[in-house]
């Protein structure tokens, strides 16, 4: 029996999968791509869709800003169907402390050469007439965007097939190691690179990865254009996004082009089953009221969850994996992934092809989280 051989088969077709064939096939190289489901359902169908610079290290800042870059290049070339809006972001502050918090950010953005804007009291109102009275203010940073994520992912594989790359959907790599990929169907195909982008569920692939599924809710009402203009982030939200314990939720709210408003978020580990828990959307919708109180007479139509792929040291993991020459990997992007999904396709091409990476790939190297490949590199 004959099987195909490709270059370079990219497993799994979310935003980051779709987002690495496309680059890999831009670079010339035979691309097969295999994903059980449809393109962009995983966590890209799941995400926000909030295209933010983030500064919790100068690795996941390089990252953000990176491909935040590259977001905005492409934009001109986005169909309206990705819903691509830079509508800015505001963070939040409740009271004087975070304000303090605010100026530290702004600080830290204008030493990177993003630009903020601090705001007062008064001037968060007039931004968001929706905000409840009382809050401190806020830092906007207008390059901030939102999109759609399963229609951005479908662009690419899109794009990738325009480039001759092959999709091959209703069947799952059950196995990946050495140059093979065996498939659910009983088939195999040959590559002489192997990308597991699987998201979440690398684990399956990749034993011994260090990934863990970090469960969010997600709630969409109806249509209200106009009811917020900015993504709304309370600065409590990075306390939230970095603590590693237990469930936790914060203020997150992004207006839709639609005009629906899609309102977030939580985590939790060690919820791995994906039916909607009632306690924790209750307390999610809880602190978006208290933010923005004519929330709680707005319609929902809609709840549903999704699963982050989770690292220990909450950076993605782009590059070789120790151990088998053929295996690539690119997951663990968290809560950024389809921020980050564009940067992920570039420094991982750049690695399978020898180019010269524009940001340092050494933080997201997968061989840092592994103890005996830690120091060999
Ligand atoms: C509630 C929530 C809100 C979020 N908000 C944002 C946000 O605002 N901004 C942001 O940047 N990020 C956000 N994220 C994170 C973002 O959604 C993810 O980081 C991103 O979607 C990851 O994309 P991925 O392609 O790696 O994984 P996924 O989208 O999960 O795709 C993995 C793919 O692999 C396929 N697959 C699984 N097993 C196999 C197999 N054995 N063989 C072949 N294929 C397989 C799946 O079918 C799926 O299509 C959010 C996530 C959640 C859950």
């Amino acid at each position: 029996m004959t099987r195909a051989v490709y270059e370079t088969v990219v497993v799994g077709a979310g935003i980051v999968g779709a987002a690495c064939a496309h680059e890999l096939a831009r670079r010339g190289m035979r691309v097969a791509v295999v994903d059980p489901d449809v393109v962009g359902s995983g966590a890209s169908a799941a995400g926000m869709g909030h295209i933010v610079v983030m500064d919790d290290s100068e690795a996941q800042f390089a990252l953000t800003r990176y491909s935040q870059r590259l977001w905005q290049e492409l934009k001109p070339e986005l169909p309206e169907t990705v819903e691509y809006e830079a509508c800015g972001t505001i963070w939040v502050a409740a009271d004087r402390e975070e304000m303090d918090l605010v100026s530290h950010k702004s600080d830290h953005y204008a030493k990177r050469d993003v630009a903020t804007q601090v705001i007062d009291a008064h001037r968060l109102k007039q931004l968001e007439p929706n905000l409840r009275n009382g809050l401190a203010g806020g830092l906007l940073v207008p390059e901030d965007a939102v999109l759609y994520p399963p229609c951005a992912a479908l662009f690419f594989m899109k794009r990738a097939q325009d480039l001759g790359a092959t999709l091959r959907l209703g069947v799952s790599a059950i196995q990946i190691a050495q140059g093979r990929v065996l498939l659910s169907d009983g088939s195999e195909i040959g590559g002489e690179i192997i990308v597991n982008a699987i998201g979440s569920k690398a684990r399956e692939l990749t034993p011994g990865i260090d990934v863990k599924p970090r469960k969010g809710h997600l709630v969409i009402t109806d249509r209200y254009p106009g009811f917020v203009r900015h993504q709304l982030v309370e600065l409590g939200y990075l306390k939230s996004a970095h603590s590693s314990g237990g469930d936790s939720v914060a203020f997150n709210v992004q207006p839709r082009k639609t005009g629906q408003i899609l309102i977030g978020s939580s985590r939790q580990y060690g919820a791995e089953h994906k039916e909607v828990d009632q306690a924790i959307l209750a307390r999610m919708l809880d602190r978006a009221g208290e933010y923005v109180p004519g929330l709680r007479s707005l319609w929902a139509i809609r709840s549903w969850t999704g699963f982050r792929a989770a690292t220990p040291d909450k950076l993605p993991m782009i590059g070789p994996w120790p151990g088998d020459k053929s295996v690539f990997v690119a997951t663990g992007h968290e809560g950024l992934g389809i921020t980050t999904s564009l940067g992920t396709a570039r420094i991982l091409a750049d690695q399978i092809t020898g180019a010269k990476p524009e940001i340092p790939v050494e933080p997201y190297l997968p061989s840092r989280l592994i103890k005996e490949y830690a120091h060999a590199e």
